[in-house]
């Protein structure tokens, strides 16, 4: 007898019109996106392996080669969010078994350990509270106790606001033998970072925060000493859609042709993003000077170490940050966000990235903390 009765009837939502509120977003990401990458995303689709979509890629690649400041060839642009980056370096540079060193100071070294650890990998992990420096004493020491194939660095760690210094480690990681991989996904285009000259093996970053693009696609490179070691491994990677051995040939890299498919309308957007770390340093530090001027503290205390995309504030004693929150969001149409991980309880944050990166946009956050901070009841606690 065959199949023919429909017994779930269509859903009627699918014929409205779709509505979706404009607000703005001024948290940890996504980030609002200009008119001229929203139009990229909104032409016409091609195939993915069509001449033009070819021409897409090698923009794309051109553009990540200069925000990361590298000349490698193996540049590519993932399809998925920044996990997806997270998962591929680690899934194709580390095998079952290997020794791999994680800086955990908030949750994105908590992720990728669990990430290497999921994947069988020997995991070691290098301990501080939120916004803590790892020196490079420290990580040396550590090297040369766990003899890790990969050493895992967030520069922008996002959930304390604070731009890690990269310098020198990717020298202490050459001298141990290890690989150096830098997550960059919250501060690419927004604080300066240069793979070729700091020695970073692998170096990732994500769509949707300071390159201004859609969330979906995400940027990562690999240099000569990070391909030598994932090329020759004796195991096949966990995952059949991040082995780079696919990726690079979609990619054009490797001269065979392609298999695989990518995101059309992702990387058309991502094509035309436009990274500016003067920029963000300048509003940053605008922003910086009228919290403080209201009275409001910074969670991250030397300047220089501060993340100028994201800034965390210390939640202002006796407030309740949910309801600071939610209180912006109903009256200044404005998302801001609490902490994430380890750092939940502890900050607000308050992310200006890309287009977002304004004077005017600070002083609407500005007005609105002030107008929460005055509406908003303080708790008896
Ligand atoms: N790393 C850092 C430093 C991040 O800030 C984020 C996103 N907040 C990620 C990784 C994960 O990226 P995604 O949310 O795009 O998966």
């Amino acid at each position: 007898r065959a199949m023919s009765s429909v017994t779930i009837p269509p859903p009627e939502c699918m014929l409205r019109p779709l509505e979706v509120p404009f607000r703005y977003l001024f948290g940890p990401g996504p980030s609002n996106v200009p008119p001229r990458i929203l139009a990229a995303g909104g032409r016409a689709i091609i195939g993915h392996l069509h001449p033009e979509m070819y021409e897409i890629m090698n923009d794309i690649k051109k553009g990540i080669q200069y925000a990361f400041q590298t000349q490698n060839n193996m540049t590519i642009a993932m399809s998925g969010s920044g996990h997806a980056a997270m998962e591929c370096a680690i899934f194709n540079t580390v095998e079952p078994g290997e020794s791999v060193l994680v800086a955990v100071n908030g949750i994105w070294g908590e992720r990728v350990a669990e990430i290497a650890e999921r994947m069988g990998a020997n995991v070691h992990i290098m301990v501080k509270a939120p916004g803590g420096i790892f020196s490079n004493e420290e990580i040396e020491k550590a090297l040369a106790k766990h003899k890790p194939v990969l050493f895992f660095l967030t520069h922008g760690e996002s959930s304390a606001g604070l731009a890690h210094p990269v310098d020198g480690i990717g020298d202490l990681c050459r001298k141990h033998n290890t690989l150096f991989l830098v997550d960059t996904v919250a501060s690419l285009g927004a604080s300066p970072i240069f793979m070729d000259q700091q020695n970073i093996d692998i170096l990732y970053t994500g769509s949707q925060k300071a390159l201004n693009a859609p969330p979906g696609t995400a940027p990562i490179s690999f240099n000569e000493r990070a391909c030598q070691k994932m090329f020759n491994r004796k195991t096949k990677p966990v995952s059949y859609l991040f082995d780079m051995a696919h990726l690079s040939n979609y990619w054009g890299n490797d001269g065979q042709p392609a298999r695989l498919f990518g995101p059309v309308s992702g990387f058309q957007c991502l094509s035309r993003q436009y990274p500016s770390w003067r920029h963000h340093r300048e509003v940053a530090g605008y922003l910086w000077k009228g919290l403080e001027d209201m009275g409001i503290k910074l969670f991250i205390q030397n300047k220089d170490l501060r993340l100028p995309s994201v800034t965390t504030i210390v939640i202002p004693e006796g407030y309740n940050w949910r309801e600071m929150l939610q209180y912006m969001m109903k009256h200044h149409n404005m998302e801001m966000t609490g902490g994430l991980g380890p750092s939940t309880g502890m900050v607000m944050r308050v992310g200006l990235m890309g287009y977002n990166c304004q004077k005017t946009n600070a002083d609407m956050v500005l007005a609105a903390l002030a107008d929460a901070l005055k509406n908003c009841k303080k708790s008896k606690a």
